[in-house]
């Protein structure tokens, strides 16, 4: 499937030609144009992008505009494939080597390359460490380095990779070849590491903002039974989503239900087989409308661009998890949703996860502190995305007006006297417990810890029983996040008074506090399934034309045996729907049409498009 050495890689070509008459994109996003400059001048870096801000044109555009061919690494066979295919797609000569491919496959790909024949190559760390591929790499013209996922090479990353850590060698062995790390992972410890370890320290460093204006979160109150999924799902039928569960029986149970309901619905956890597993992946890569049920066992390697939506049916273990498994939704860029249930119930399970699990003292309150900012994120009144925002060091100005704290205003409680109370509990007994004992206080509680300490004889002691115990909860975290609290480390998880100008005008109740709390335990159960705004992704699904072009691509993908985003994106199906161009050089004017493909796929679009009408307006 190798096209010829066409002419694409033109040394020192313009970039933006490259990108425009290649991929068929008419402009650069972010700081994708400054980092493809840099890289194309020689200059080596670092990139922070969140998923699906598009770091691959970092790299490969400058791979068509420079001599030499550019060596792409990456830990995850399955992404690989999936380049390699897209890119054979656009025309361009690119090639895997891994240990997935049978002695022929890789025979031809080393015939390629000694021929100097290919733009890009994709290659795992183990192959291009081991065996004669450096050696390979030394007598040939290279235009980059690129390390896909380079927070591999970092401990404090989530994943990993002892053979990431030899990558040093390349700085050493070819100096001036250009190497661009990029990575969706953007704390500043692991960013450290990285440079560090790829000797990136004099590099520059590219920040994309974390923000994914295209994925609206909407978070919900839990209720008992997955009635609110279903009803969530049902807006959603024929997309494809992913729907994450914190237990292996859990996803078993939730996949059985949709399944019952009529969705096209596959678990996927750790204790499956790998094969199953394989399959699973499978489906869900080559279908439309396959919802998976997963624990997080199921991401690295998600690189399915169409993901219409994300839900959780239990809380996630910090921000950094939700916002990465959120993320994996809408990496097209089209309207995708992050829906998330809930509850107060599932709190106390994962602070005794955090506490059972074995890890040091110092560990376990890194833990809890971020199990504390999720959940004061899944209570926080306003806009969401401001808070997430926020916690990854980003301020957004205005309201995001995509999210239900924004779409969906909620009621505010008065909640100054309940704040009086809650700060005279912390005073009266002492400022060293955590909220547990706190509240047990405030509800008038018959603990054995209270009757030894005979907090039951404090004034405080059951003035609290107009609010539920979740409530009380919430209400502490609140008084946290505003100040008027504080747990400083030596305090052992003990809540103490924070700075006397917050706490003050608090405690004399002279200062305003309208607080949402969640709804009291009782009334949770009862209110049942609940109707809610807003809750479709707004891709427009019913176009005949639309659908016509879909079940198109679909054909297509299944005689070459690609998934179908490889084909075409959502994105440019919508724009040809919306356009209906009625020539060629109209086709050519649509996002995601560059020159290979309109020659390879052009007359059978206008066909599909004057079947229905198209045309004919235009
Ligand atoms: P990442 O690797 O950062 O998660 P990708 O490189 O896979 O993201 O890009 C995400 C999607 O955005 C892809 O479908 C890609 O084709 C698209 N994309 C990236 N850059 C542009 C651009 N400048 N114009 C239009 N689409 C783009
Ligand atoms: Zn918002």
């Amino acid at each position: 499937m190798l096209s010829s050495p066409a002419a694409l890689s033109s040394a020192n070509g313009d970039p933006l030609e490259v990108l425009q008459r290649v991929f068929g994109y008419p402009s650069f996003r972010g700081p994708q144009e400054a980092i493809v400059r840099h890289v194309i001048a020689g200059g080596s870096g670092l990139v922070l992008m969140p998923t699906g801000g598009g770091k691959s044109l970092c790299y490969q555009v400058p791979a068509l505009c420079r001599p030499g061919l550019a060596v792409v690494i990456s830990p995850l066979i399955a992404l690989m494939q999936d380049q390699v295919e897209a890119l054979q797609q656009l025309g361009i000569a690119a090639a895997a080597l891994h240990s997935g491919l049978d002695p022929d496959e890789s025979q031809k790909v080393w015939r390629h390359l000694n021929a100097g024949q290919l733009d890009l190559l994709y290659v795992s760390p183990e192959r291009l460490l081991n065996g004669d591929l450096l050696e390979r790499l030394s007598s040939s013209p290279l235009a980059l380095f690129a390390i896909d996922e380079a927070h591999c090479v970092s401990q404090w990353g989530h994943d990993f990779r002892p053979e990431y850590r030899q990558l040093d060698v390349l700085a050493r062995r070819f100096a001036q070849v250009p190497r661009l790390a990029l990575t969706a992972t953007a704390d500043p410890r692991t960013q450290a590491d990285i440079r560090e370890r790829l000797q990136l320290l004099e590099g520059e460093v590219f920040v994309a903002s974390f923000d994914r204006p295209n994925i609206r979160y909407l978070l919900r109150h839990k209720q008992s039974g997955n009635g609110q999924l279903l009803q969530f799902l049902e807006e959603h039928r024929a997309e494809s989503g992913i729907v994450y569960a914190r237990s292996r029986s859990r996803v078993e149970r939730v996949a059985a239900e949709l399944q019952a309901a009529g969705f096209d619905a596959i678990g996927y956890h750790a204790g499956m087989e790998a094969e199953a597993r394989r399959q699973a992946l499978q489906r869900f890569r080559l279908g439309s409308g396959v919802v998976v049920v997963a624990t997080i066992a199921f991401g690295m390697g998600i690189d399915k661009p169409d993901v219409r939506f994300v839900a959780h049916v239990d809380l996630p273990k910090s921000l950094e998890a939700y916002y990465q498994e959120t993320g994996r939704a809408g990496r097209d860029g089209l309207p995708a949703v992050a829906w998330m249930a809930h509850g107060a119930a599932d709190i106390p399970q994962l602070r005794r996860f955090i506490d059972d699990s074995g890890a040091s003292e110092e560990q376990k309150r890194i833990e809890h502190g971020k199990l504390e900012a999720l959940i004061a994120f899944s209570e926080a009144s306003g806009c969401r995305r401001q808070v997430l925002m926020h916690h990854f060091g980003e301020a957004l100005a205005e309201p995001c007006n995509n999210c239900d704290g924004c779409l969906e205003p909620q009621q505010r409680s008065d909640c100054r006297v309940a704040a009086q109370k809650a700060l005279s509990a912390v005073y009266r007994t002492g400022q060293r417990f955590g909220a547990a004992h706190v509240v047990d206080v405030l509800l008038g509680g018959n603990t054995e810890k209270i009757r030894s300490l005979g907090h039951d004889q404090l004034g405080v002691y059951g003035i609290g029983k107009e609010l539920d115990r979740s409530q009380w909860r919430a209400l502490l975290r609140q008084l946290v996040s505003l100040g008027a609290l504080v747990s400083p480390a030596e305090a052992k998880g003990g809540l103490c008074f924070g700075a006397p100008e917050l706490v003050q005008p608090l405690l004399r109740g002279e200062q305003q506090l309208a607080l949402v709390l969640p709804p009291p335990a009782k009334e949770q159960r009862r209110r049942g399934v609940a109707a809610s705004a807003g809750e479709s992704a707004v891709v427009n699904d019913e176009d005949p034309l639309l659908r016509a072009l879909k079940a198109w691509r679909r054909e297509q993908a299944r005689l070459q045996g690609v998934p179908p985003y490889v084909v075409f994106h959502d994105r440019t199906l919508v724009e040809l729907a919306g356009v209906r161009p009625h020539s060629l050089a109209a086709l050519a004017g649509v996002s995601g049409i560059g020159s290979a493909k309109l020659e390879r796929y052009g007359e059978a679009l206008l066909e599909v498009l004057a079947a229905h009408g198209a045309g004919i307006h235009a």
